[in-house]
């Protein structure tokens, strides 16, 4: 195999589509598909601050790279936005793997935590899990405390967007998901761009790298010299999520384009349901925090309550 374009050697083949790039026209492909999604799907603004939310992964730091990269052109300011969950022999390495970078590149980043909000580290709210037989995994809370944070963070810091590093895997990953847990509603929401005109204290989110697969995040983050430790989260075994990510990887390879497929069907799906009842505005307001939430009372605070964190009422102050 050769580069298509070129004839040069190749870095990358597309075996779904049955050809390979060069290093060079690999590089360029990949940035303008991003930077082409970006305007298509009109994600960013022309003034807009964006905050991405960055984990110190390959993904979000692809993301912060490249938004950085397309900040002047398109007339938008950048910062890298992270949480610090407590998460003892993993977060400290991809923060400073984050710092360096952001550095590097010279990005502000401001970094939040869980200790700081909800007064305990995800260790020690594991801790409190195994007590309660794990009726609730480390990745939900995880999940939902992150997500709190990040929007809480971003509005403070007056940002009008949130970026986050999610790739074509993982939207075809939380599809299948859904699709499982007959989540008609999730797939309703999910999409390139969400929580548009949703609630006013809910900062929309984009996904720039969404129809980038995996391979090609890892073998662009790799051939453009971004670095992070090869350190996995200790808390990924018991996520349902890696079950379903190794297993759409195996048919992924014996079929290849399975995953591509899977896109478009969501994309479908979505918008079927979107003009449904699946599909009506259900975010209204949580009673106690006054966040944004699709119930009387939003999941952070039904965790908080779960975990008896003592802060509650001091972070519910603090909003
Ligand atoms: Fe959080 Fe789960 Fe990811 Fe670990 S694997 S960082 S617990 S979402």
């Amino acid at each position: 195999m050769k580069c298509l374009v070129c004839g040069d050697k190749p870095v990358y083949h597309y075996r779904d589509f049955g050809f390979s790039l060069c290093r060079k026209h690999f590089i360029e492909w990949f940035e303008k598909k991003v930077f082409e999604t970006i305007k298509r799907f009109k994600l960013i603004r022309p003034g807009e601050l964006v905050a991405v939310a960055v984990s110190g992964g390959k993904d979000s730091l692809t993301t912060l790279y490249l938004l950085n990269r397309f900040s002047e052109k398109l007339d938008f300011k950048v910062i890298g936005l992270a949480v610090d969950e407590g998460i003892k022999g993993y977060r400290e390495y991809k923060l400073d793997a984050l710092r360096n970078f952001a550095n590097k590149i010279g990005v502000e980043l401001v970094i939040t935590s869980f200790k700081e909000y909800f007064n305990a580290t995800l260790d020690e709210m594991v801790h409190t899990l195994k007590e309660k037989r794990m009726e609730y995994k480390p990745c939900t809370i995880c999940g939902v405390f992150r997500r709190y944070l990040i929007n809480l963070k971003a509005r403070e810091i007056g940002a009008s967007k949130v970026a986050t590093g999610h790739n074509l895997d993982d939207e075809v990953q939380v599809f299948l998901m859904n699709m499982l847990r007959a989540g008609l509603r999730n797939i309703a929401r999910e999409g390139i761009i969400t929580g548009l005109h949703e609630h006013p204290k809910l900062v929309p989110r984009i996904k720039p790298l969404y129809f980038c697969r995996e391979k090609e995040v890892l073998a662009y983050s790799i051939l453009s010299g971004i670095e992070t430790p090869f350190v996995e989260c200790s808390y990924v075994v018991y996520a349902f999520r890696d079950k379903v990510r190794r297993w759409i990887n195996k048919v992924e390879s014996l079929n290849p384009g399975i995953k591509l497929n899977l896109l478009a069907l969501k994309e479908l799906i979505s918008n079927l349901l979107r003009n449904s009842k699946y599909g009506e505005g259900v975010i209204g307001t949580c009673q106690i925090c006054g966040e944004p939430s699709s119930g009387n009372i939003c999941k952070t605070c039904f965790f908080i309550d779960y975990l008896g964190l003592e802060t509650s009422m001091v972070l519910r102050k603090e909003i």
